[in-house]
């Protein structure tokens, strides 16, 4: 039998070579770091701390607000030098929690480390999850303890994505192979919390290093480790789960109504490490990456630290940057400005060269189906994109433009280079906002 995988997709270069053999480096301690109170999907937290304090690392600046949130904890000890609107990568500026450090990295008082999974029930693990301000870290920053309240049902299995089938990136890749412990303690306490007998993790196949140190780690206990084909998008949501157990969510559906939670390896490490610590998430790997980059790194860096920074410590940029992306070139989104901070959720930073961003003419549709060929959802890339650029929303909806999971494969393979994915996420966005007023 070949390898597991899911209909239609597409094969871009990986242009993994630059770092995949890597090992993470950690960062110097960054001199300030820029804390968004929104780094998450939901409402944003709401600052404990004033301007002047003194704060250590790991201790809670930032109260969740709400259900669907999440607090924010110093990422460096020293003093909380402004609480104000700083530029997000949302584009716009967003309230932000500004802290000088003082070099020292004091650990906050009371921090619980070596938590035993033994001793703890399935409330208190989901309650520990969003204490450590967990959040989604494949790119989504969705609170992670929000999907072990699923609205009913059973959970079959917890499924990790270790897929990471988008270009360029390896830190999901060097942290199963360097932190494959703590990707299996918090998958274990994953399961727990969601009373799911199984765990398993789907890995492309490219990556047989960190598949053969899950198995180690996991040796002996009711997780899977799944190699699956190398294809784009894979890590996808549900692609993963079509992959690993051959299970369908229906079309605006949930995976936990067919018995399934979804995390990233990331977001399962940093759950183990704060069972282990008791420090809650102040930092995370990126992959710093490209032509443009100096010095491509796997990196450790604490949540919060500059891009300008971070580019710094990689030897600065090759050339003037021709296109700066966080994240992944197929669904990372573009950024003008380098005073933006590594959040939660950022899973890399893509410096591509001039050259390589040159932009080709866009030419007519010659409905050749190369798009509709790709999606792995079925659509009509070709007519949602010519619906959205005649704002004909109405008819948009009609033919799915909401099931739409901006994956870019359609972009990526159309032969006229026409701005699918643009069109339509800028439909999508307008039929949100109509939604909203009502
Ligand atoms: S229509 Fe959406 S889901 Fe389909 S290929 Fe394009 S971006 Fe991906
Ligand atoms: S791939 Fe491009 S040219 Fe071909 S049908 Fe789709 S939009 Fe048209």
């Amino acid at each position: 039998m070949g390898l597991l995988s899911f209909k239609k997709g597409i094969h871009p270069p990986t242009n993994k070579d630059l770092t995949a053999s890597s090992p993470v480096e950690e960062m110097p301690l960054p001199s300030q770091v820029v804390l968004p109170l929104g780094q998450h999907i939901g409402a944003p937290a709401e600052p404990l701390v004033a301007v002047g304090d003194e704060v250590a690392t790991g201790e809670k600046i930032a109260e969740a607000k709400g259900m669907v949130s999440v607090p924010l904890h110093a990422s460096i000890s020293g003093k909380v030098a402004a609480i104000e609107p700083r530029p997000h990568v949302c584009g716009s500026m967003a309230p932000a929690i500004v802290i000088e450090g003082d070099g020292a990295d004091r650990l906050a008082p009371g921090l619980s480390a070596n938590r035993r999974l033994e001793e703890l029930a399935a409330e208190e693990i989901k309650a520990l999850m969003k204490e450590a301000g967990l959040v989604g870290m494949g790119g989504a920053a969705f609170p992670t303890h929000v999907k072990y309240n699923p609205p009913a049902g059973k959970v079959d299995y917890v499924l990790l994505n270790g897929a990471e089938c988008e270009p360029y990136l390896t830190c999901d890749h060097r942290l199963m192979v360097e932190k494959a412990d703590d990707v299996i303690l918090g998958l274990q306490a994953f399961m727990k919390a969601a009373g799911a007998p199984r765990g398993v993790i789907g890995v492309e196949a490219n990556k047989p290093d960190a598949i053969a140190a899950l198995r180690q780690a996991a040796a002996g206990l009711p997780v899977t480790i799944l190699p699956l084909k190398v294809k784009y998008p894979q890590g996808e949501e549900k692609m993963l789960i079509y992959a690993a157990t051959r299970r369908v969510v229906p079309a605006g559906g949930l995976p936990a109504e067919v018995g399934v939670i979804v995390n990233n390896v990331a977001t399962a490490a940093a759950f183990g490490y704060y069972l282990r610590k008791g420090i809650p998430l102040v930092s995370r790997i990126i992959t710093v990456t490209g032509k443009g980059v100096r010095n491509p790194k796997n990196l450790l860096v604490r949540i919060g630290t500059l891009l300008e920074e971070v580019i710094a410590y990689c030897g600065g940029f090759t050339e003037a940057p021709g296109r700066i992306i966080l994240g992944g070139p197929m669904t990372g989104p573009a950024v003008y400005r380098l005073d933006l901070p590594v959040m939660k959720g950022t899973s890399g930073v893509l410096v591509q060269t001039r050259a390589e961003v040159e932009k080709p003419r866009v030419l007519p549709c010659i409905r050749c189906g190369k798009c509709g060929a790709a999606c792995p959802y079925n659509l009509l890339p070709n007519y949602l994109s010519d619906y959205a650029e005649h704002a004909k929303l109405p008819e948009a909806e009609k033919y799915g433009i909401m099931d739409c999971r901006e994956c870019g494969a359609c972009s990526y393979v159309c032969p006229s280079r026409r701005p699918l994915l643009q069109n339509i996420k800028n439909a999508k966005q307008k039929i949100m906002a109509a939604r909203k007023k009502g």
